[in-house]
C-alpha cells in the first residue's frame, strides 16, 4: 500500500495506475475508520483492479467547531486497517495541501439541500462537494463508494457529478451496524457507556415503524409515532425525522408503490449527533 501525503505523490501513484488502464474504485473518508468504511473498501476491491482511499478530516464541512475539534483522529490505525483490507493507495493530505487553492467554489443542489441536513448544517454540503470534487479530479476513479448512512450526501454527490458531467459511477452501499443494531459511526466513541447502551433504540424504533407501514399507516402517522417514541426517552433529543422520496428527498405524506421511500433521522445524545436511515419501499 502506498501512502501519499502530497498531491504530487498521489498524482504519481495514480498516473502509474492509469498507464496500465486499470479500473479504479475510490472511497473518500474522514478517517477514524471502522467496519462501515471497511465494507466500502472491500466492495471497491471486488469491483475494481485498484482501490484508492482518502483520509482527510475536511474542516469546511463542519459547521460546529466543537465537533471538528473532538472528531477522532488516528491515522496509524487507519493505515493499518486499510492495508488489511487491501487498499492500494491512501491519500492523507494536510489541510494546507488540500486547500493550497482556497476552497471558494460554490455548488447548488436545488431542493435537495432545502431539507433535513441542508438548512440545519449551513455550508455542510458545499464543503462536502468541494472536497469530493477535488478528490475526483485528482484520482479520476471509475467508481466511487458512499454509505447510505449519509443518505442525503449520496443524492448531493450524484447531482454534483451529473451537473458537472463527471464520468464516475456513484455506488451507494448499505449501512453496517453493530451487533445491537446501532449504525456504526466514528462519533459513537464519544458516547458515554450509558448512552452507548441506549443508542440502539434509534434503529429499533425505525425498524418497528416498518410494521406500521405494513399495516397501511400513512407517512404522517408513522412520523408522528416515531416522534412520540423518542419523546418518551429523555436520553435523546430529536432533531428531525423525515419520510422522503429516495430520489428527490422531498417529504411525502402518502406512500405509493412505484417510488422508493426512506425515513432519515438525526438525534442528539448529549453533545453527540447521530444519524440513521430506514427504508420503507
Ligand atoms: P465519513 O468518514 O464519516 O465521512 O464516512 C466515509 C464514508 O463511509 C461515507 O460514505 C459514509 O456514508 C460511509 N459510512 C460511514 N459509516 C458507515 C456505516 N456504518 N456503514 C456503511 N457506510 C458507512
Amino acid at each position: 500500500m502506498v501512502i501519499c501525503k502530497t498531491r504530487a505523490e498521489l498524482e504519481a501513484a495514480v498516473a502509474a495506475v492509469r498507464q496500465k488502464k486499470l479500473k479504479t474504485g475510490f472511497v473518500p473518508t474522514m478517517g477514524a475508520l471502522h467496519a462501515g468504511h471497511c465494507s466500502l473498501v472491500d466492495r471497491a476491491g471486488k469491483e475494481n483492479d485498484v482501490v484508492v482511499c482518502s483520509v482527510f478530516v475536511n474542516p469546511i464541512q463542519f459547521n460546529n467547531a466543537h465537533d471538528l475539534e473532538t472528531y477522532p483522529r488516528d491515522s496509524e490505525k487507519d493505515f493499518s486497517l486499510l492495508e488489511q483490507h487491501r487498499c492500494d493507495i491512501v491519500f492523507a493530505p494536510s489541510v494546507g495541501e488540500m486547500y493550497a487553492e482556497p476552497p471558494t467554489e460554490t455548488y447548488h443542489f436545488g431542493d435537495l439541500e432545502k431539507v433535513m441536513e441542508g438548512p440545519r448544517r449551513p455550508g455542510h454540503f458545499n464543503g462536502v462537494a468541494i472536497v469530493v470534487n477535488r478528490l475526483f479530479r485528482m484520482i479520476k476513479p471509475n467508481k466511487a463508494y458512499f454509505g447510505e448512512k449519509d443518505f442525503q450526501q449520496i443524492a448531493i454527490i450524484k447531482k454534483m457529478v451529473a451537473d458537472n458531467h463527471i464520468p464516475i459511477e456513484i455506488i451507494p452501499c448499505p449501512i453496517v451496524r453493530d451487533h445491537d443494531g446501532l449504525a456504526i459511526s466514528s462519533r459513537n466513541v464519544r458516547l458515554t457507556k450509558e448512552q452507548r447502551y441506549l443508542a440502539p433504540f434509534i434503529h429499533k424504533t425505525l425498524e418497528s415503524s416498518v410494521s406500521l407501514f405494513n399495516e397501511g399507516k400513512s407517512a404522517d402517522e408513522i412520523k408522528a409515532w416515531v416522534m412520540q417514541e423518542f419523546k418518551k426517552e429523555p436520553a435523546f433529543e430529536m432533531e428531525y425525522y423525515e419520510i422522503v422520496d429516495d430520489t428527490t428527498l422531498q417529504p411525502i405524506s402518502k406512500f405509493s408503490a412505484n417510488r422508493g421511500i426512506v425515513g432519515c433521522i438525526a438525534v442528539w445524545m448529549g453533545d453527540v449527533r447521530l444519524i440513521d436511515m430506514q427504508r420503507y419501499v
